[in-house]
């Protein structure tokens, strides 16, 4: 991907913007505050309205009807004519088709592997399934909501008098949700929130340990959430059942932090040890996103994914419908025709769920995005896949399915942050890496999350709660190549526990968000 600047040097303030691809008919302004009329770029484009930041202006005129061109990719069509120097808004802007999944190419422009990248390390914990943890973390996992209230009650218990006395353990986190009873437990669609919690509870960050804490008498009976190729039951009690208790919530919570403290003695024996990067399971996702996303932090990202990828680690993006108007794109990259069929089955099952929803992929872009200079989906997915860097596509896993592919890997899940966020912990996330340009304060309990703006001015505005600044990538003050290796070397650092995120810091964490495609009793 090429970039022309419409200006090379500082100071900033001089009019300027950024054109992605040589062919693109329109470019992104990136001065902060947006450019007046009349503001005049070193190319001599006048613009003869006010554009905002992050906002397209067409670099020539446009007639009705006209392919208006962002990553050299057709984002839309004139509504009406657009004479050159105009702000190109979401108004003027119709929205294609997206690419018939049935005619995309199979494997047939698949990227040659790059050169390995030897000698990164971080010191993780390693645990007995060979998967690794870049925190050590209790978790107890519940099988139904009607438990949630007692298991948070008994978290802040164990936080308060247990965790003190295990210095090395980090945190207890209750895995709680609104799922496990009211639901219809045999539908095709309920096998995702099932292995979801399956796949959470053996999160690499929970070091191996189990403790399921189960109400008695719901629908998602123990027994269902444990079964499956990862089953770790072991001989000792791994459940605690509410309605065993004879005397009371008294009985309940002391059963559950008599469990938890068997567990977080053994958590507390375990020590960092250094592992290579290839034990980095990474998963990327936006949200929040503006029109220089993908022109700054998600390019820098893709840059980072590359250099993880050829450290031997696992990658995984995500976010259905910013992927699907790239599903040409994609599915011609992966590593094989099986690959790609995998990658495209994911998408038509999401066109589906979509269609009997009565709603279409129309429906991502937020009020925030437009407002950020998205005009539609298609503008939206050309700069979400830029997280993906330039890699083959190794593999495929559903929604809540666990990885075991290294290389980059597309977990399919919807784009909902929370949902997202939770998909990936399942497939085995022990690291979290999320962009954002109008900003969000996003966490997870479960894994650090690194938070880069696209934009220098959330940046400054939110200094403590964005840990990299992309921005600047804009400015020209630094490129994408020296950012993405300024997120790969955060990766390790946190992932080592040599530093911490603003979200860790402030103990941000967004609650798990279950992705239920089945229907509710
Ligand atoms: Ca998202």
């Amino acid at each position: 991907m090429s970039k022309e600047h419409g200006q090379i040097d500082k100071p900033a303030a001089l009019p300027r913007y950024i054109r992605v691809d040589p062919r693109d008919n329109v470019a992104v302004v990136v001065n902060q505050g947006g450019l007046p009329v009349g503001s005049r770029f070193p190319c001599g484009l006048v613009l003869i309205e006010a554009v905002p930041q992050a906002h397209k202006v067409a670099l020539a005129d446009l007639a009705e009807g006209e392919s208006i061109l962002r990553y050299g990719t057709v984002i839309g069509f004139a509504k009406r004519p657009i004479a050159g120097g105009s702000w190109v808004h979401e108004g003027l802007v119709a929205q294609p088709q997206a690419p018939a999944l049935a005619e995309c190419p199979l494997a047939t422009a698949t990227p040659r592997p790059l050169p390995a990248l030897d000698g990164f390390t971080f010191e993780g914990y390693r645990n007995p399934d060979g998967s690794v943890g870049t925190r050590n973390i209790l978790g107890i996992s519940t099988t139904v909501q009607c438990t949630a209230p007692t298991v948070d009650y008994a978290v802040r218990r164990i936080k308060a008098e247990l965790l003190p006395r295990y210095p090395h353990v980090d945190d207890v986190v209750a895995i709680t949700h609104n799922y496990g009873c009211g639901v219809a437990i045999d539908a095709p669609g309920a096998a995702v929130p099932i292995r979801t919690l399956h796949n959470l509870s053996l999160n690499p960050n929970f070091g191996g340990e189990l403790l399921v804490v189960s109400l008695g008498c719901e629908k998602l009976q123990p027994a269902k959430l444990l079964d499956g190729p990862l089953n770790v039951l072991t001989e000792e009690p791994s459940v605690a059942v509410l309605q065993d208790a004879q005397q009371g919530f008294g009985e309940m919570v002391a059963h559950i932090m008599t469990l938890a403290e068997a567990r977080l003695k053994r958590l507390n024996e375990r020590r960092r040890v250094s592992c290579p990067a290839s034990d980095l399971v990474v998963g990327l996702q936006c949200g929040g996103s503006d029109a220089l996303s993908g022109v700054t932090a998600n390019p820098a990202v893709g840059f980072a994914a590359d250099l993880l990828v050829r450290a031997g680690a696992t990658v995984m993006f995500s976010e259905v419908t910013e992927v699907r108007d790239a599903a040409h794109l994609i599915s011609a990259r992966a590593a094989t025709p099986e690959v790609a069929r995998d990658f495209l089955r994911e998408m038509a099952w999401y066109d589906e769920y979509l269609r009997k929803g009565g709603a279409d992929r129309g429906a991502n872009p937020t009020p925030g995005n437009k407002l950020g200079g998205l005009a539609n989906i298609v503008e939206k997915a050309m700069g979400s896949v830029a997280k993906a860097g330039s890699t083959a596509l190794m593999g495929v896993v559903g929604p809540g399915e666990r990885i075991t592919q290294k290389g980059l890997v597309f977990a399919a899940t919807p784009a909902s942050d929370f949902i997202c966020g939770t998909l990936q912990l399942a497939a085995g996330m022990n690291m979290h890496v999320f962009t954002t340009g109008r900003g969000t304060p996003y966490g997870l309990a479960m894994a650090p999350v690194i938070k880069i703006a696209s934009n220098s001015g959330l940046a400054e505005r939110w200094r403590d709660l964005i840990d990299i600044d992309a921005g600047r990538i804009a400015t020209a003050e630094t490129t994408v190549e020296e950012v993405g290796w300024e997120i790969f070397r955060m990766i390790l650092d946190v992932a080592g526990g040599r530093k911490r995120t603003w979200a860790e810091h402030w103990g941000l964490h967004n609650d798990l968000a279950l992705f239920n495609p089945g229907p509710v009793t």
